[in-house]
């Protein structure tokens, strides 16, 4: 009951005191109740500002958001779909190696301009193949926002998903488990590069035949402990160039 009280006796004070001001002093009365309804309106004006506002800048994240997708097939779906809406031709390399659920997989170029261009502008994604999803974002949203005017001798080359087994299966590599950005050689052309350490630690990382009980950890052990202590900075750089 104490607080039911307590909750009216404030409004009730602030009408007895309204009635006797408006009594005694009605110009100041009138005063104080256009004061409040004008700061009211405003308080309104504000809010409705607010929301506008934080709504529009929503929807602008939003419109950047749309551009990932959530895996390869949505992904390249709507490649394909904006690459015909926006006037371009489509070109889809197959692979053998299949998707999750045995889908199928393609390598997909989006080409503008010239058939036979002098210049080419080609920009592609997913060579790393999980890193495919925010590549193909950047050329969803890059298409989205419309390709225009290229010059008559020029064309504009978009290849989505250079390794989509590795975009479908979410993972760096290649279906031959390659990493192709750090095997920009032809088939059959490795070579260890010329590099001392690449040349210490290359039989026991790339061995000739199939792995066998080969004692690796002792022979790893032996090679931290032979060549770690001849570190240098040049030698460092060479080795992550290498790897
Ligand atoms: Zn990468």
């Amino acid at each position: 009951m104490i607080p039911r009280i307590g909750k009216h006796v404030a409004p009730f004070l602030a009408i007895v005191a309204f009635c006797y001001l408006y009594i005694e002093l009605p110009g100041l009365a009138v005063g104080i109740l256009v004061g409040i309804a004008i700061l009211i309106v405003l308080l309104i004006v504000l809010i409705v500002v607010v929301v506008v506002l934080q709504g529009a800048s929503e929807r602008s994240d939003d419109g950047q958001l749309k551009v990932f997708s959530e895996s390869y097939h949505v992904s390249r779906g709507r490649f394909r779909r904006t690459v015909r809406r926006s006037g371009g031709q489509l070109i889809a390399l197959d692979l053998t190696a299949k998707g999750p659920k045995g889908a199928n997989l393609t390598i997909d170029i989006g080409w503008f301009g010239a058939k036979t261009p002098k210049r080419v502008f080609i920009h592609s994604s997913g060579l790393h193949g999980v890193e495919g999803l925010s590549g193909s974002a950047i050329q969803l949203q890059w298409l989205k926002s419309r390709i225009r005017s290229i010059p008559a001798d020029s064309a504009i080359v978009l290849v989505h998903a250079l390794n989509p087994y590795g975009m479908a299966w979410r993972r760096r590599f290649n279906e031959n488990n390659v990493d192709l950005n750090r095997n920009f050689r032809a088939a059959g052309e490795f070579a260890p590069a010329e590099i001392p350490y690449w040349i210490a630690v290359n039989a026991l990382l790339n061995p000739a035949t199939l792995p066998l009980p080969d004692c690796f950890y002792l022979r790893a052990a032996w090679l931290v402990l032979r060549h770690a202590e001849h570190r240098d900075a040049t030698d460092a750089e060479q080795l992550r160039v290498c790897l």
